[in-house]
């Protein structure tokens, strides 16, 4: 991988879930030599704790108390992904399941919440040379990043590839169940009061219906090309 340069401003990549995100902005940030952070895996690590906890994830007070008392961590792997440590176990493999998708935007919505995960966010992109994804990295995080991308495509495309990754890990959940799940998702983080799922003003719009992986991930280079 090569050297990380720390004067580089950042990228911030948002869309809503399975807009392809994760995979496109991990391939291209090691395209252009940056970390990249996903900052879905650090509400999804909120989540997952509050649930192993019995809290239920309605009581915003409640909540926040766990959050706040979750030591956490990200590492990045060696390719490029990024790891969740949690009181120094490695949860990322428990991160991704249908109760966690069911609840995270329940936690995500928590002002709380988003705080902590917004200054270790921003902590992190002082660090220099990251491309982070999300849904408020753009608008909030990183407002001052010279290079906005949101990523999107439609509720049924996101759902196809979402049922396709669970075949993949051998789980059988119903297609009728994710595009559900999706909706909802897609309805709350939109609808929230604080950091809602939207583009910022200056965001460079890319629909990926109908681009593969690769030529999306061309589509950014090209977009980063006169602006890092
Ligand atoms: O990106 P991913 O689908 O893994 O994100 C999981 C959830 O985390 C989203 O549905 C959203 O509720 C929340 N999230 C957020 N702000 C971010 C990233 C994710 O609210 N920057």
């Amino acid at each position: 991988m090569p050297e990380i340069e720390t004067n580089r401003p950042p990228v911030a990549i948002d869309g809503p879930a399975v807009s392809g995100k994760s995979s496109v902005g991990n391939a291209f940030a090691e395209r252009i030599g940056y970390r990249f952070l996903d900052t879905g895996l650090m509400y999804r690590a909120a989540t997952w704790y509050a649930i192993e906890n019995s809290i239920d994830v309605s009581e915003c007070s409640a909540v926040a108390q766990a959050v706040e008392r979750m030591v956490f961590s990200v590492v990045n792997t060696d390719s490029g992904d990024n790891l969740i440590f949690i009181n120094g176990v490695d949860v990322t493999g428990r991160l991704h399941s249908i109760e966690v998708d069911n609840s995270v935007s329940s936690v995500a919505s928590v002002g709380r919440v988003r705080e902590i995960m917004v200054a270790e966010q921003r902590r992190l992109a002082g660090e220099g040379g990251i491309v982070m994804v999300g849904r408020d990295i753009g608008s909030v995080v990183l407002p001052d990043a010279p290079l906005k991308i949101y990523l999107t495509a439609t509720v049924k495309t996101r759902a196809i590839r979402r049922h396709r990754d669970f075949i993949n890990q051998g789980v059988e959940v119903e297609f009728e169940v994710i595009l559900k799940s999706m909706e909802q998702r897609d309805l709350v983080d939109s609808s929230r009061a604080i950091s809602p799922l939207k583009p910022a003003a200056d965001a460079l719009i890319v629909d990926t219906d109908d681009l593969l992986f690769d030529q999306v991930v061309d589509r950014l280079i090209e977009l980063a090309k006169d602006v890092l």
